[in-house]
């Protein structure tokens, strides 16, 4: 049977809602956030229960035919966009978007639910799902889970991977995996959740997940400031932490990236006065009354390090908007660099000690080996993640790339794994790293992952083409 005739059975069984085929609905839905990849598909599955998902992918099983999981469509290496020749059909997650129960401890929530819907639930119950993101209006649990997202708060929270108590998914030959159950102890050999989570639907289809909530916060306070380079903003980091466990966020933006969302993002007003080389934002929290409240936190912290010269300047929130609007500065870099045109990105992780040191001499072997072009890192620096992009000389941007991308990326990306790093930190491989992780390995890493994919899914019915084949 081909995908039409699937499609035919499909409509048969579950109606139009659950089988979307007018292209002016789904084309929204084959191009990825960045704007890089175009797919085609004849038809976009939107089952409404686990069962529903369970019945699509028997039939995507037995008639061979591929699905792409999507939720938000908000991931940055095309993961989510189906192949551009339309032979495999999407399978969005979105209608499945239900908060299936909520106590102090977990929420269970569908693969559809959006970030923000979450947070706004457990807010209701005084708890908080901490991973938060600038995608957190679009992104969904099951995208979040599949691409084991970071974000903003790893730095205390760690990744999607710790805050995930269990998953529901439907494997690749329709069958349920129910991972829901909440065991603390589980010992029945390899874990399945813990496999499905970073998978990036290559190994099946989330639909639900058990996440763990933490204390509501009863304070917090975010400071901006100002520091020369990366090593003295780690040391700052390092000063911080010895002191306190109360730094959740710790962000570090360059002055040009910073510039760049005072010029596209409107509203936005730059923190500090003067001009800076690199800014940090850290955030302090506090979860009981109790504590010595997050600015007087803040301030006392911040003291020492500006009086004795490793910050050059730095302002702490008065109140809440204040707050918010330093993290909008932060979470808008994506959004004022789409305003800008195409770059390189690389979501890169080396070790956090080394990291300031990378961020320094990665630019210089970049613009040395590309002249004119302009690198630079900003992000999560106390997770040793930065997003190191490469921005093409002003004059001659998309020929640029289209002639010296890939050249330009791999230098990045021999640099990272020369410095013990990862080429793929938290976005994942989707299509836009599988060459890379080919070529870079480690060859034991390759070996067990392809292994993995075909256990799980000899057919390769599961998003083809994407992380590994
Ligand atoms: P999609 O983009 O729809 O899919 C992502 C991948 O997951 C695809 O491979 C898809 O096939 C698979 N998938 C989706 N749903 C399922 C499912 N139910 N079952 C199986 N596979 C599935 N990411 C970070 O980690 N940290 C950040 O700080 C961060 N900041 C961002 C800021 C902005 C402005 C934007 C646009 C994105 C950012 N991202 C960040 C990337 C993105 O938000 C995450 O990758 C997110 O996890 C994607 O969720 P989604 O629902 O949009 O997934």
């Amino acid at each position: 049977m081909t995908a039409a005739a699937l499609i035919a059975t499909a409509l048969d069984r579950f109606g139009p809602k659950a089988v979307v085929t007018d292209q002016s609905d789904i084309e929204p839905w084959l191009t990825d956030w960045r704007g890089r990849w175009h797919g085609a598909t004849p038809a976009m599955l939107q089952p409404a229960s686990t069962a529903e998902v369970a019945a699509l992918v028997s039939l995507a099983a037995q008639h061979r035919v591929a699905l792409v999981p999507q939720g938000g469509n908000s991931g940055m290496v095309g993961g989510a966009t189906p192949p551009a020749d339309g032979s495999a059909l999407l399978i969005s997650l979105r209608r499945m978007n239900a908060i299936r129960s909520l106590s102090p401890a977990t929420a269970v929530a569908e693969a559809g639910v959006i970030l923000e819907t979450l947070h706004d639930a457990a807010a209701t119950i005084q708890r908080r799902f901490t991973l938060t993101l600038g995608a957190r209006g679009s992104a969904t649990i099951g995208g979040l889970v599949s691409t084991n997202a970071g974000g903003t708060q790893v730095l205390r929270f760690g990744t999607m991977r710790s805050l995930v108590a269990g998953v529901e998914a439907v494997l690749p030959d329709g069958s349920i995996h129910d991972g829901l159950s909440g065991l603390k102890k589980d010992n029945r050999g390899y874990s399945i959740d813990q496999l499905l989570i970073g998978a990036e639907g290559t190994l099946g289809i989330i639909t639900a997940a058990a996440l763990r909530l933490s204390p509501a916060l009863t304070d917090r306070a975010v400071a901006w400031a100002a520091v020369g380079d990366p090593q003295a903003a780690l040391d700052l980091l390092r000063r911080l932490e010895a002191q306190t466990g109360r730094i959740e966020g710790f962000e570090i933006v360059p002055r040009e990236t910073l510039e760049l969302v005072l010029a596209h993002i409107p509203g936005t007003r730059a923190p500090l006065a003067g001009t800076h080389a690199w800014h940090l934002l850290i955030e302090a929290t506090s979860t009981s009354p109790g504590e010595e409240p997050a600015t007087a936190l803040l301030e006392r912290l911040l003291a020492a390090p500006l009086a004795d010269g490793l910050i050059d300047d730095a302002t702490i929130s008065a109140n809440e908007a204040q707050a918010r609007a330093f993290w909008h500065l932060r979470d808008s870099i994506s959004e004022a660099e789409r305003g800008l045109g195409p770059a390189l990105q690389h979501d890169i992780s080396v070790p956090v000690d080394a990291m300031p040191r990378f961020m320094v001499e990665a630019a210089a072997a970049v613009e040395r080996a590309f002249p004119g072009s302009h690198a630079s890192g900003f992000g999560h620096l106390g997770d040793g993640n930065v997003h190191f992009h490469v921005r093409p000389p002003a004059v001659e941007k998309a020929g640029w790339i289209a002639t010296h991308g890939t050249a330009a990326s791999a230098l990045v990306h021999d640099l990272v794994v020369a410095a013990g790093g990862s080429i793929s930190a938290e976005h994942g491989i989707g299509q836009m790293k599988k060459d890379e992780l080919a070529r870079l390995g480690p060859s034991s890493r390759l070996h067990a992952l392809h292994a993995i994919k075909a256990a799980f899914d000899p057919l390769g019915i599961m998003n083809p083409g994407k992380l590994v084949d």
